[in-house]
């Protein structure tokens, strides 16, 4: 593979952090061709499934050994391109980068942030893991790429994950002590991504790198800030340089004496299949005090959480003392008065337990965490490029379904009002070009229009089927333009 050569600086660094065999065999592997990554999104796809056996078929997929559900696939068989992409059946991941979420392990019912989240990899591989229980606060500082985030959180079809974007003093200043897990994947400076992007080659230097430490140094304060006694903040990079990776780590523990260091992973491309990346994970202990409280907190929590899964609980009470709460719960009766004509068999329990939130036209279901209790006023003064699960619009009192719901529809949820169209047909091609499809004059009202994988069926967006045509209703900005249409395998 051709690129533009190493910077002198950075092969001398190498040569004196791996020695002159290993930094040979390292600078040697530039020379091979980058691996492709994909992580099936088990929100969707079980991992026996039938659909997880087809698309291993289609994408010669291959084990990923340090992540359950990542994959290797050949690059010439492009998932990216494929309507399974659009359905949010699995992420495109670098390998390497799956190495940190696995090592932070949050589990179901964790309240989670992900500090410097854009484009997602890892909040998506996160909410996976909390299987939507639990909270996931998804961050992105840059406006632009929280859009990018908010895109994927909903194509993947997460229900329990707020985008914020916001700077992490504006986080830290709101969230003391908060979150069971965070991951910060902070920015860097890049050098495991030399052989997938050159332009990171051009961009590096030694002073780029000290610029990258001094931020990466800044956000940590802000982490640190919001992990709970007991809990566990992983920081990652995808560089190799020891400035922003062990001697940052090593300064945080020198100055943070409630942090301990539990693990520290590299993965290495001359080592590994991978680009290359760094993962530390940390724990902040607990005083004596707060090991008193947690235990005595330890099963009233668990038994929060029960109460929390169990049938039938009723929404958080929503304000009802203004106009603003008096909005809310007028367009909340909307929805359920569209879902019980038009999704009958959709009875979340999400819905009962989270709480509506109302923005403009825009109704939200703000997901519920046991342990941070979060209410519409804790969020005000915040960008939310998404308040949790966008269940739809209401316009003079109708209801319209957003896109964001189809997607975090199961097609068991959505049935009877299912339009399955087959992998191969033209029709989805239609589809994700925003065209009107034809069906049969009998089909009525909203349907989830979805395309067959296995023995199941996945969202692809909404349509409103009369008169034999069902008329398109994916959002313009997700729409296929031009010629462009998606490979066929
Ligand atoms: N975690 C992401 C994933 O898995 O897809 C990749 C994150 S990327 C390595 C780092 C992110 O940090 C970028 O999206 C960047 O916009 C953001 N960032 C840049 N400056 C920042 C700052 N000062 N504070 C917080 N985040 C910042």
């Amino acid at each position: 593979m051709i690129h533009p050569p190493l910077p002198e600086a950075f092969k001398e660094a190498v040569q004196s952090m791996l020695g002159p065999a290993s930094a040979k065999a390292f600078l040697d592997s530039y020379n091979d061709s980058r691996t492709y990554g994909l992580r099936l999104n088990t929100l969707k796809v079980a991992p026996e499934s039938k659909a997880a056996r087809k698309l291993t078929e289609l994408f010669d997929l291959h084990e990923v050994p340090w992540c359950s559900d990542g994959y290797y696939y050949e690059e010439m068989t492009r998932p990216g391109r494929h309507p399974y992409h659009a359905a949010g059946l699995y992420y495109i991941q670098e390998p390497s980068a799956m190495s940190a979420v696995e090592l932070l392990d949050p589990r179901p019912g964790d309240t989670v942030l992900d500090l410097a989240a854009a484009p997602g990899g890892k909040t998506t591989q996160i909410a996976a893991k909390l299987a939507g229980q639990g909270l996931l606060i998804s961050n992105e500082i840059h406006p632009q790429r929280a859009k990018i985030l908010a895109e994927n959180v909903e194509r993947l079809g997460i229900r329990n994950t707020i985008v914020t974007q916001a700077a992490p003093q504006a986080l830290s200043a709101r969230f003391p002590l908060a979150f069971d897990r965070i991951m910060l994947d902070a920015p860097c400076s890049g050098e495991g991504m030399f052989r997938k992007d050159p332009e990171a080659i051009a961009e590096w230097s030694p002073a780029s790198v000290e610029l990258c430490a001094a931020r990466q140094w800044d956000i940590l304060q802000d982490a640190v800030a919001m992990l709970k006694p007991g809990g566990r903040l992983a920081y990652s990079t995808c560089t190799f340089n020891r400035r922003e990776n062990e001697e940052t780590i090593a300064r945080l523990l020198a100055e943070h004496s409630c942090l301990r260091l539990l693990a520290e992973k590299r993965v290495w491309p001359h080592l590994e299949q991978g680009e290359g990346h760094y993962v530390a994970l940390l724990e902040r202990t607990r005083t004596a005090d707060e090991q008193k409280a947690a235990d005595s907190h330890g099963s009233a929590q668990e038994g929060k959480r029960t109460q929390g899964r169990s049938k039938g609980r009723r929404p958080r009470q929503i304000r009802e003392d203004g106009p603003a709460g008096r909005n809310t719960a007028a367009a909340w009766e909307s929805f359920h008065a569209w879902a019980a004509e038009e999704l009958p068999a959709f009875q979340s329990e999400q819905t009962a337990s989270g709480t509506p939130l109302l923005f403009g036209e825009a109704l939200y279901l703000l997901p519920a965490s046991v342990s941070l209790s979060l209410s519409p006023e804790h969020l005000i003064g915040l960008k939310l490029p998404r308040a949790g699960l966008h269940l739809g619009d209401v316009r003079k009192g109708r209801f319209q379904p957003a896109h964001a719901l189809a997607m975090a529809l199961s097609a068991q949820e959505a049935a009877p009002r299912l339009w399955t169209l087959d992998e191969g047909s033209p029709a989805v091609t239609s589809f994700l070009h925003g065209e009107t499809l034809e069906v049969p004059p009998d089909l009525r009202g909203w349907h989830l229009v979805a395309i067959a994988c296995g023995d199941n069926s996945y969202p692809l967006g909404w349509g409103k089927a009369s008169g034999g045509q069902l008329k398109n209703h994916l959002p313009k900005g997700l729409r296929l333009t031009g010629a462009s249409s998606w490979a066929k395998l």
